[in-house]
């Protein structure tokens, strides 16, 4: 990773995610100062996750020791420009609560909240993986699925805060109902979540992402055709996002991200799904690991 730019002030970005929070400090200088992450469990409602953000946010403060410093927050949805409520995210809890309002009043300052994906993107684009292209696609394979757009290290909002929500895109009408409320979303598919779904009703009994794709290297039927069946979704839901956008990269972050045989079958399977003689958008692996939401969020904070 180049170092991260300088600026006047210390930068704090925490981001929200389905089953940690995490935060980090960066120093004037580019430097991460402070990271550190947290364990939540989104059932046990919002004032738990508001009591973690608290925890990391004085720990944070802590650091930075007096400095003056912005703070930027990454997050599952996005701020209804109608209501002011968080809308879209898969910490359903949060869905409907004035989330900025919330945070400014327990935090005392103020802060820009994003997309989590966004902020990925947005990291990726000007520091890692897509730093020397203009049209930027980053996708979240994670918990749920995400994606946001950045051109020319701008992130693409939209009008109604939707850009880059790749992740409900229908791909199969008949598929498994979203939280969303809708059928078969990629997010259905291309997650964790998804994965772990597919194995359940296959092979009836719980199983993880990694220890599927793990079962399935070791030649269990079963895993092998949850992951033959994943890999064409991964193939037709990017393929769809190519006919598109056409962007200059295409990059992966997520736990799903670190599974080396997505770069090799996820990317047949584009090949097979694109309306083109040849594939030649890549499609390669995060520069940023697991903090890049993170990273992403500290920029774009006020
Ligand atoms: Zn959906």
């Amino acid at each position: 990773m180049k170092n991260l730019p300088t600026s006047e002030k210390m930068r704090i970005g925490i981001d929200l995610g389905g089953t940690k929070i995490e935060v980090v400090v960066v120093d004037q200088l580019g430097q991460i100062a402070l990271r550190q992450r947290v364990a939540t469990d989104a059932h046990l409602g919002v004032e738990h996750i508001f009591n973690r953000i608290k925890q990391l946010y004085q720990l944070a403060v802590v650091s930075v020791a007096g400095q003056e410093h912005t703070l930027g927050i990454g997050t599952p949805g996005s701020i209804s420009l109608k209501t002011g409520l968080l809308k879209n995210s898969n910490t359903v809890s949060l869905n409907g609560v004035a989330l900025q309002q919330i945070l400014e009043e327990h935090l005392q300052h103020a802060c820009q909240i994003e997309n989590d994906a966004n902020c990925f993107a947005f990291a990726e684009a000007t520091l890692g993986a897509g730093q020397d292209h203009d049209c930027v696609f980053g996708v979240i394979m994670g918990t749920g699925c995400g994606g946001g757009l950045v051109i020319n290290q701008q992130i693409r909002i939209g009008p109604q805060r939707l850009s880059g929500e790749w992740g409900h895109m229908t791909i199969d009408p008949n598929g498994p109902l979203c939280f969303c409320g809708k059928r078969g979303c990629v997010e259905t598919f291309i997650s964790g979540s998804g994965l772990e779904r597919m194995f359940l009703e296959k092979a009836a009994r719980p199983l993880c992402a990694q220890d599927i794709f793990q079962l399935a290297a070791q030649g269990d039927p079963n895993a092998a055709l949850i992951l033959d069946h994943f890999y064409d979704q991964f193939g037709r839901a990017l393929s769809n996002l190519i006919h598109l956008l056409d962007p200059d990269v295409i990059v992966l972050g997520g736990g799903l991200s670190n599974q080396e045989a997505i770069y090799q079958r996820g990317i047949d399977a584009v090949q097979k799904h694109l309306f083109s003689d040849e594939l030649t958008t890549p499609i390669i692996k995060n520069h940023l690991g697991d903090s890049a939401g993170v990273i992403g969020a500290a920029f774009i904070g006020v």
